[in-house]
């Protein structure tokens, strides 16, 4: 069998990057050749013999500010519809490099949906990667389908969502503005629409998922909502646990890691809220005070909102807690955390990378769901896995998160880590963390699904203009 190569294209987001790199690892070990085709905004990581082509980001034409590479990096004045418009741009760039790698499959991000247009200008299958659950793939399209928010009259009410395995309920409220559609075209519908024209060209999905942890909803997926797919994951099982994941950590690992050698076995609360999800001073203050409340000693790590180079850690407050806990100013070893005994609960604003890194540790979740997907994942995590309680936030959020008040933090702190459930939220948790290991190993149904992949890419056959026709 002649040696596939495949590219895979990512978006410059961390919680992007970081699950394609992981998947290019997990194909190069299958012996597949593999290159990314990136901006200099990836290439730090990259240690093993996988190829890297990059194209300068932000594309000259763009009117992005020199200094803007990533997502994250995106302030209200600077504005996403740029960072977005600038995306479109890396079309004639990466083209000019297939057309010298000549690969015989694309893997390229639900953000770059133009990837569909080259790599059918190539004739070679384009498969989408939209880096979250075949539970929120599922949601994302009943509601887009049936609209059923429109069945409710204002925005704290409750909708059901059709059709699916289970009784799924949102709040309006919690359901992206954008995805509501109700301030008419923006450069969020407007990518949304271009994402679902792009499904003509695309000739599948790769899943960062595994069937034991929601069967029923991959089921779903491909059968009812009629996408074909395939669950590899978790991608962060397939690569060595040294690789360096997104940036340099704000804290020395040694430290980090003694301080939670000097901690008790699950008595350690971990909260995190990703790399892009911000929150206002008077929810940060809101947050402390409700830790401070639970009595659990924590690690909290605290991310920069934008531009602001002010300390957003609340006056007084590290004083006061003192060794009972760990602030991070920046980037956290969150994986290395995670996967510390001394761990018992995971505070997560449930960005899908996090809450698998949650699943693959074996760690009880409070869900903290902000913006995009994540109060999709947050019910996946409370209602189907029951690994999780909710901190109850209703409101869906660009920016500038707000609105959980201090009891609640203390309250879903205090039922994950010692409540009547607790016990039974652990033993599912590992039962999660077991069934995500066996998935992965050889003969495990994500190991199969690749090879499942493998051969049928091996086999594929660009359409000729009369199926098209
Ligand atoms: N991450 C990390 N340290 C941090 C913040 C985030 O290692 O301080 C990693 C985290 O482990 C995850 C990714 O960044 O792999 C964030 O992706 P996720 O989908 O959870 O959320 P996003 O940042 O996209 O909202």
């Amino acid at each position: 069998m002649k040696q596939l190569h495949i590219v895979l294209i990512p978006f410059m987001a961390h919680g992007h990057t970081i699950p394609m790199l992981e998947m290019a690892n997990l194909f190069h070990s299958r012996g597949l050749k593999t290159t990314i085709i990136a901006t200099p905004f990836f290439s730090a990581p990259i240690h093993h013999p996988i190829g890297l082509s990059l194209t300068p980001f932000p594309p000259p034409a763009s009117s992005l500010p020199p200094h803007i590479a990533s997502f994250d990096q995106i302030t209200p004045d600077i504005g996403i519809p740029a960072f977005l418009r600038a995306t479109e741009l890396l079309q004639d760039p990466v083209e000019e490099i297939l057309r010298h790698l000549r690969p015989d499959c694309i893997i390229s991000d639900m953000f770059l949906p133009w990837t569909a247009d080259s790599a059918a200008k190539f004739r070679i299958p384009r498969l989408a990667f939209y880096g979250t659950s075949f539970f929120s793939r599922c949601v994302w399209e009943q509601i887009d389908f049936h609209r059923p928010y429109n069945n409710v009259v204002n925005s704290t009410e409750a909708f059901l969502v059709p059709g699916l395995p289970h009784r799924i309920k949102f709040l309006k409220s919690q359901i992206s503005p954008f995805r509501l559609r109700e301030n008419g075209k923006n450069c969020f519908s407007e990518m949304f629409d271009k994402m679902n024209e792009s499904w003509e060209k695309t000739y599948g999905e790769i899943v960062n998922s595994f069937l034991d942890l929601e069967y029923a909803y991959s089921d779903h997926y491909k059968n009812v909502i009629g996408r074909k797919a395939w669950a590899v994951g978790p991608l962060l099982l397939c690569s060595s646990k040294d690789q360096k994941r997104g940036t340099e950590s704000a804290i020395d690992e040694h430290e980090c890691m003694a301080w939670l050698h000097s901690k008790k076995p699950n008595s350690v609360v971990y909260v995190c809220a990703g790399s892009i999800a911000t929150f206002s001073r008077a929810q940060l203050a809101e947050t402390a005070a409700g830790l401070e409340a639970s009595g659990r000693d924590f690690i909290w790590v605290m991310r920069k909102n934008g531009k602001d180079e002010e300390d957003l850690v609340p006056l007084g407050f590290e004083e006061r807690v003192g060794s009972k806990g760990l602030i991070i100013r920046g980037w956290a070893p969150q994986l290395m955390i995670l996967n510390h005994a001394a761990v018992g609960a995971f505070v997560t604003h449930c960005g899908w990378n996090s809450t698998l890194e949650g699943i693959c540790a074996g760690v009880p979740m409070v869900t903290w769901p902000v913006n995009a997907e994540q109060f999709y994942n947050e019910k996946l995590v409370t209602e189907v896995l029951g690994t999780g309680v909710s901190v109850g936030n209703k409101r869906w959020m660009l920016r500038e998160s707000e609105g959980v008040e201090r009891d609640a933090v203390a309250t879903a702190v205090e039922e994950v880590m010692a409540g009547g459930g607790a016990a039974e939220m652990r033993r599912r948790a590992q039962n999660y963390k077991e069934m995500a290991n066996k998935a992965v190993e050889e003969g495990g149904s994500s190991y199969n699904s690749l090879n499942a992949l493998i051969e049928e890419l091996s086999n594929y056959v660009a359409p000729t203009k009369e199926d098209t026709n």
